[in-house]
């Protein structure tokens, strides 16, 4: 026998060297269709945009600010 540990469900089971079950290395057939299912998702999944942005960043005030104005003040 052989102790292995279901990458799905994390149980621990053991299997038979000589008799490995369907759904191995999970310890069952529904773990196997499971990690299945995960890698065609990640297969059809499109990488968008990151979602980053912060609506309560101050940016926003800092890039209207106009530093030409201390040059016309120093005309007058
Ligand atoms: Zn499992």
């Amino acid at each position: 026998m052989m102790k292995v540990r279901c990458p799905i469900c994390s149980k621990n089971f053991e299997v038979d060297r000589n008799a490995l079950p369907p759904g191995f290395p999970f310890c069952s057939e529904r773990c196997k269709l499971i990690d299945l299912g995960r890698w065609i998702d990640g297969a059809y999944s499109v990488p968008g945009p990151p979602a980053d942005r912060d609506p309560d960043s101050p940016r926003g005030d800092a890039a209207t600010a106009e530093p030409n104005d201390a040059l016309d003040d120093s005309e007058s």
